[in-house]
């Protein structure tokens, strides 16, 4: 894997702050926030639930205005979503009542590009992640795991640059979980997709990344940043928890910046 620090940052974040204001007073939920991602970088967020991870990605996808500061996309502002920018969230989101097929098309449906071509490059898609046979099931037929590779389908099918996932694996049970790291980090790669990963999970943030950065809590600043090197020459979350001495030793930095920022 090429350094791909060398390149021009895909995105960058400079100081942006975030406070909610609600009828009981405020919430400063993000402070002074600074992050560049390099264009096919895969940066994992860490922070404790409720440092304004969330947030954070809302504010990156254009969907909330920071307080202060800002954020901006191939050197472009960032003031409301863009097509650039795919966002995937916790929960799968997929319509009871549409088909696998049609959840997937969806996407491009919203931007108004349903269309034969766009049907036949879902299906192929889908077929890819494991997919294949089930294009007219109903979501409820399908496992978790499934679901979240639909979701995932359907944010790659509008070919984003920049894909924002807010704890894609939270909800799956521990093997799954495992299982799909390890696919979907493949996935992105080869797609040379920019992503920011956000997850509570140390493991799993080490396990995907090029780069873990880690906030503290709220109001969620960057405490630290670790360059991922597990020394194993490929990314398999598997083989990076099972076969990478380093796992342990960034795992043991992470954990303590996490612990003393409590
Ligand atoms: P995380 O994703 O790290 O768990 P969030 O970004 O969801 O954290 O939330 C950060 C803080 O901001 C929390 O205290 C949460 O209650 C608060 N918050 C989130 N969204 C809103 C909102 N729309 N209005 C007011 N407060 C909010
Ligand atoms: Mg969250």
């Amino acid at each position: 894997m090429t350094a791909p620090s060398s390149l021009k940052p895909r995105l960058s974040l400079k100081g942006v702050s975030l406070t909610y204001q609600h009828r009981h007073g405020e919430t400063e939920a993000l402070r002074d926030v600074s992050l560049t991602v390099a264009s096919e970088e895969f940066v994992s967020i860490v922070g404790p639930s409720g440092c304004g991870k969330s947030s954070l990605l809302s504010v990156v996808a254009g969907l909330i205005r920071p307080t202060a500061g800002e954020v901006r996309i191939d050197g472009d502002l960032v003031e409301r979503p863009t097509p650039k920018v795919g966002y995937m969230l916790q929960h799968d989101h997929l319509f009871p009542w549409r088909t696998i097929l049609d959840n997937a098309l969806l996407g491009l449906e919203v931007m108004g590009r349903r269309d034969a071509a766009a049907v036949r490059k879902v299906r192929s898609m889908l077929e890819r992640y494991g997919l294949g046979g089930f294009e007219r099931y109903y979501p409820r037929q399908l496992s978790g795991g499934m679901r979240q590779r639909v979701a995932l389908v359907r944010t790659l099918a509008t070919d984003p640059e920049v894909l924002l996932l807010d704890e894609p694996f939270a909800s799956l049970d521990y093997q799954t979980r495992l299982a799909l790291e390890d696919e979907i980090g493949h996935i992105l790669r080869e797609e040379r997709k920019t992503v920011v990963l956000v997850t509570h999970d140390i493991s799993e943030a080490i396990a995907m990344s090029d780069r873990v950065v880690v906030l503290s809590h709220r109001p969620g600043t960057v405490v630290a940043e670790h360059r991922i090197d597990l020394g194993l020459g490929t990314h398999s979350a598997l083989s990076a928890r099972n076969d990478s001495p380093a796992f342990r030793t960034y795992f043991a930095a992470v954990w303590k910046e996490l612990d003393v920022h409590a």
